[in-house]
């Protein structure tokens, strides 16, 4: 496994939001009110979540996205700053700090409602004037929980500066038929891939047909997340290739994905093949469902260097 050089700028453009999650028996039905003992706290957001995954791994991280002017703006972005995340190009807005709401019930099943708030703000040209000095060697990992002009501003930055360019298309978003055109690298989990094929008007009747559909698009790598089934890489001319998840005890999957995104990015950052990035990164996702919390199990470049082995 390739040593983690100190000079690997990973920038990370997506949504900072704060979870709020609420343990109860049951889920409420509509109208109903359900109380729950205790409120808990955690920083979230895909954009966020990947940042830290890639800080953890020993990347340089920027953070570019927007929070609320207000409590719960400070407190997200010091979460972030106490991980390494560099914040300093995040834009405050008068819109509140975007929140998730997630109720939780006695078998694990959720409801999850997400107000936007700031993330919505989050302008293309904020985002252009905040990667003026990207550098060829640089990895720009953009997630679609934000403006879609804003997606794509990134994504056209990217690569104009010949840096690498990853997008996480969680949610699948019109825009990303315009990105297509620069050649980002795409991670989609399996129903992602599905939606953004037929998006693109491929008729793919299997997640292998549509990940190999969208590796034609971009010209680039495609990596599907298959939850416990791990990977898929499609590489254009090379077909897909599959690789299958490590082994884990599984207890909490939230952020698994972000996990994935941010220490991919990294390790892209770091010089690495796509190959070996996913497989780096499918170790440290495997890694982070054992706690529960989206970043509770994100693991040090140390941990996982010694997991892989
Ligand atoms: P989320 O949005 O909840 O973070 P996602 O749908 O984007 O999830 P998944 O495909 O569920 O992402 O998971 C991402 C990666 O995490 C997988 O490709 C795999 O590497 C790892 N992973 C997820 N679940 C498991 C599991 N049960 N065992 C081992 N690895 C797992």
């Amino acid at each position: 496994m390739a040593t983690n050089p100190v000079d690997t700028r990973v920038i990370v453009v997506g949504a900072i939001n704060v979870d709020f999650v609420i343990a109860t028996v049951r889920l409420p039905g509509p109208g109903e009110t359900v109380v729950g003992p205790r409120v808990d706290r955690h920083g979230g957001g895909k954009g966020a979540n990947a940042a830290v995954a890639a800080a953890r791994a020993g990347a340089s991280v920027e953070l570019i996205g927007a929070a609320g002017a207000d409590d719960t703006g400070d407190g997200a972005l010091t979460d972030l700053r106490d991980d390494g995340v560099d914040v300093g190009a995040v834009v405050r807005t008068d819109a509140p700090t975007g929140v998730a709401l997630i109720v939780v019930d006695q078998a694990g099943e959720n409801q999850i409602a997400v107000g936007a708030g700031a993330n919505a703000e989050l302008t293309a040209e904020q985002v252009r004037d905040s990667l003026t000095d990207l550098r060829p060697g640089d990895c720009v990992l953009i997630s679609t929980e934000i403006p879609g002009a804003a997606v794509l501003a990134a994504v056209e930055t990217a690569a104009a500066a010949g840096a690498r360019c990853v997008v996480n298309p969680a949610p699948p978003i019109p825009e990303i038929a315009d990105a297509v055109q620069y050649g980002p690298i795409l991670t989609p989990n399996a129903g992602e891939c599905l939606e953004l094929a037929g998006m693109l008007g491929a008729d793919s009747d299997t997640v292998e047909e549509a990940a190999t559909a969208l590796s034609e698009a971009t010209g680039s790598a495609v990596v599907v997340t298959l939850g416990g089934d791990g990977l898929l890489v499609g590489i254009p001319g090379h077909g897909v290739e599959r690789i299958p998840a490590r082994a884990a005890t599984v207890r909490d999957t939230t952020g698994a994905g972000d996990t994935f995104n941010g220490v991919f990015a990294a390790r892209l950052a770091a010089g690495d093949t796509t190959n070996a990035a996913a497989t780096v990164a499918n170790v440290a996702a495997a890694m982070s469902v054992s706690y529960v919390g989206a970043r509770t199990g994100m693991p040090t470049w140390d941990q996982i260097s010694a997991t892989s082995r």
